[in-house]
């Protein structure tokens, strides 16, 4: 039996049931195919947290500026408590380069009315005076960055999709696709199969799988990034900012009276293992203990892996495909897709529902070819 319906969106992470929420709430008919038994399972339900202002590129700093207002007004608007807390990002910089970059992007920032500001190595030890800042040259702050809680972000999108008409299945995996004349048909699952006038790939690490049953080799990579939460720590207070020591890629910020730290490895292959690394974590909570000592006293109360869902320039690739004419992405966030969610799904609703997405102009996004490079996170 075929279930027909106006859109399927593929994926019951932050951008499915964003996603979803957005087309429900203008009358489209939504069905979301999720394959694991409940929603936010892949890296939804695994990250840090975190929400940031501060990017390099125009298009980055407007998806945040949308996606933070929607923070702001989550409760109200979607009934769930979201525990806001608007601690700021705390970028530490070591080298002239690193300076030179977040001149830049700080200017870049400015422009869009975010009002970062630069701090010397001795403002920085007034905000955080537990760091060592061997090293440190400057540091930029934005005190509209923050944190947010994953797992109600997830669910009030998913439960006000469902008020609005979204049909949200779990345990339903997408297994292949039905594509004639430059369209998908419809797409064959564990549980039937589902034909639409659209679809919506937001399978998140999973898009590049996801991909290839239509055909497509969508550029996305499962990269496995770990964390680590201690127990609480005295004088570890709710305003501690989110700290990044920008060129050790290494993370702390406040969780539940403790500290929850993480560290890219940048030499982690591809791949979709997600227990955790025990030599890496060891290397991780080296650095972390050189850059605030206090945690050389701190107990590990917890520690996880996840998935970054990575393309090669580390930004999104959003909006319709050019391969087939009726198939959408929104995917590929690169470890800031918890943050750029909300505007991410309103978007991708705009573009099948208004022919293109219009409250923010996509260009950047769309499907590229990428260039061979390095990027980094910024
Ligand atoms: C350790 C870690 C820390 C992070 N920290 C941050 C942070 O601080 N801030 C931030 O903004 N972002 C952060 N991220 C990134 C963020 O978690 C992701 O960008 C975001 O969750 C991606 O959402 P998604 O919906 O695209 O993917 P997912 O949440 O992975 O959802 C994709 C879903 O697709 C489903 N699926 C896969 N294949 C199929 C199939 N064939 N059929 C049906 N369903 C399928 C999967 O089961 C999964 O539930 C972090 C990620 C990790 C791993």
């Amino acid at each position: 039996m075929t279930e027909t319906t106006d859109v399927v969106v593929i994926g019951g992470g932050v951008m499915g049931v964003s996603t979803a929420y957005h087309l429900a709430r203008r009358g489209a008919r939504v069905t979301l195919l999720e394959a694991e038994q409940l929603l936010g399972m892949g890296s939804t339900g695994l990250n840090a947290g975190g929400f940031r202002h501060q990017f390099s590129t125009a298009v980055n700093i407007e998806l945040s500026k949308m996606s933070v207002t929607t923070f702001e007004r989550f409760e109200e608007e979607f009934d769930q408590a979201v525990d806001l807390n608007f601690c700021g990002y705390l970028f530490l910089l070591h080298t002239d380069a690193d300076v030179a970059a977040f001149t830049r992007n700080v200017a870049l920032q400015h422009e869009h009315g975010v009002m970062t500001r630069w701090l010397t190595p001795e403002d920085i030890a007034g905000v955080v005076p537990q760091l060592d800042l061997d090293g440190v040259v400057a540091g930029t702050f934005y005190e509209r960055d923050g944190l947010v809680d994953p797992n109600g972000v997830l669910q009030g999108f998913a439960r006000a999709a469902s008020r609005a008409g979204a049909l949200l299945r779990t345990s339903v995996r997408v297994t292949g696709a039905v594509v004639r004349a430059g369209a998908v048909e419809s797409v064959t699952t564990t549980a039937g199969e589902f034909s639409a006038g659209s679809f919506v790939l937001a399978a998140g690490p999973w898009s590049g799988e996801v991909g290839q049953l239509f055909g497509i080799e969508v550029p996305v990579q499962p990269i496995r990034r770990q964390i680590a939460v201690t127990a609480p720590i005295p004088g570890i207070t709710r305003d501690f900012p989110f700290v990044v020591d920008f060129s050790r890629s290494l993370y702390f910020h406040y969780e539940g009276g403790g500290i929850l730290t993480g560290m890219s490895n940048h030499a982690e292959p591809p791949g979709f293992t997600t227990t955790v690394d025990e030599g890496w974590r060891d290397q991780h909570l080296e650095a972390a203990m050189q850059r605030l000592p206090l945690l050389a006293d701190a107990e590990i109360a917890n520690q996880w892996a996840g998935l970054y869902e990575v393309t090669p320039d580390d930004q999104p690739i959003l909006g319709r495909l050019p391969q087939l004419v009726n198939l959408y992405a929104c995917t590929g966030f690169s470890g800031h897709g918890l943050m750029h969610g909300p505007a991410a799904g309103l978007l991708t609703a705009e573009e099948i529902l208004d022919d293109a997405a219009h409250t923010v102009d996509i260009a950047p996004l769309r499907w590229r070819v990428f260039a061979e490079g390095e990027y980094n996170v910024i």
